[in-house]
């Protein structure tokens, strides 16, 4: 059985796990000195267009933390939405690796951040009391599976360099993001003004590990002493970057974060007529985000299916992966139909 509580539930995806395999021979220098990383840092400049400097950590709570600790004194804030992972899941992470600089949450429909919003925060105080806004973190695809487009992303960052801000993009999802938005990835990130990218790989496909991308090469100054001292600098590091490899020819990252956004939709469509299912956000990525009546939910637990409620009065988040089957979608959508009648 399938479950949509989360992309990590998923597997690793072949071309990930192929590489990983292909990467287990003889001996290579440690601590990230070897071919494989050489060889992805590359194809990820190649991917941006632009020489960027890249790194790999174990997951998102780190690759988020210790980019957004690069940007930070202790005594700056950044500015999220009040729905962002860095706010609401990661444990206080940012602000232990900064050493204390504060989160500042911002409302926005759908997930999203406005230029409205941020400049309100911005604007809001500017005495030595209040710590001093230095950064505003994007999440691409947002919390609530809704997107930013690359004009929305330039209109926050102008703002945000207007006002000496940097621009952190969290993209655990970006593979959906630009499979759906169907952009070059330049387009949604330095070229809008995305200062550092957290390019999310676990949920598109990889057995573990985020690549942190610096788009401004001087902001990465000391990050990979930041990556050592906070545990996150692979001795095997060949290891975590050979699966990037993988997943990066032939454009499979993106071939799979297609199918997820297909299968989100083949959800989304499904549940549209259905009686008492409402779905609560536009499906841009590979989430969908519900209203179901709590007899359906308890039905559906009791099925044993699995997904989170944690958004809303009996909303349900249906994530879709890289191997989620058409079936699976379809026998979730029969269940909920069932228990709805
Ligand atoms: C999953 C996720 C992360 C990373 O979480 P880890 O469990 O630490 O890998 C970061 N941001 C968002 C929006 C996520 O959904």
């Amino acid at each position: 059985m399938q479950h949509f509580a989360s992309d990590n539930y998923a597997g690793v995806c072949p071309e990930a796990l192929q590489a990983l395999l292909a990467a287990n021979v003889g001996h290579a220098p440690a601590y990230g000195d070897d071919d494989w990383t050489r060889r992805v840092s590359d194809r990820l400049r190649e991917l941006f267009a632009t020489d960027c400097d890249v790194y790999f950590v174990f997951n998102g709570t780190a690759a988020n933390s210790l980019a957004l600790a690069s940007l930070c004194q202790s005594y700056h804030s950044v500015i999220c939405h009040e729905l962002a992972h860095v706010e609401t899941d990661e444990c206080g992470g940012p602000e232990f690796f900064s050493n204390g600089s504060k989160l500042l949450p911002a409302s926005g429909a759908g997930g999203k951040l406005t230029p409205q919003a941020v400049g309100e925060v911005i604007g809001r105080r500017s005495d030595i009391h209040f710590p001093k806004p230095r950064v505003v973190t994007l999440t691409q695809a947002t919390e609530c599976g809704t997107l930013y487009r690359p004009a929305e992303v330039a209109a926050i960052a102008e703002l945000a360099h207007a006002h000496g801000l940097r621009v952190h993009m969290d993209g655990a999802r970006f593979a959906n993001a630009v499979a759906s938005l169907g952009v070059a990835p330049a387009e949604i990130t330095w070229r809008a003004g995305v200062d550092v990218l957290c390019f999310g790989g676990t949920k598109m496909g990889l057995p573990v590990g985020e690549a942190v991308v610096f788009f401004d090469r001087r902001l990465s100054e000391d990050f990979a002493w930041r990556c050592k001292q906070a545990g996150q600098l692979a001795s095997k590091m060949r290891f975590l970057a050979a699966p990037w490899l993988g997943v990066l020819e032939d454009e499979a990252w993106l071939r799979h974060a297609r199918h997820a956004n297909a299968m989100a939709q083949r959800l989304a469509t499904g549940l549209a007529s259905i009686p008492g299912a409402q779905l609560l956000f536009p499906v841009e990525a590979n989430g969908v985000f519900a209203n179901l009546p709590e007899t359906v939910l308890a039905g559906l637990r009791e099925r044993g299916w699995r997904f989170y409620t944690f958004i809303g009065a009996g909303g349900a988040r249906f994530m879709c992966g890289w191997d989620t089957q058409p079936a699976s979608v379809d026998a979730l959508l029969a269940d909920i139909r069932g228990l709805s009648a």
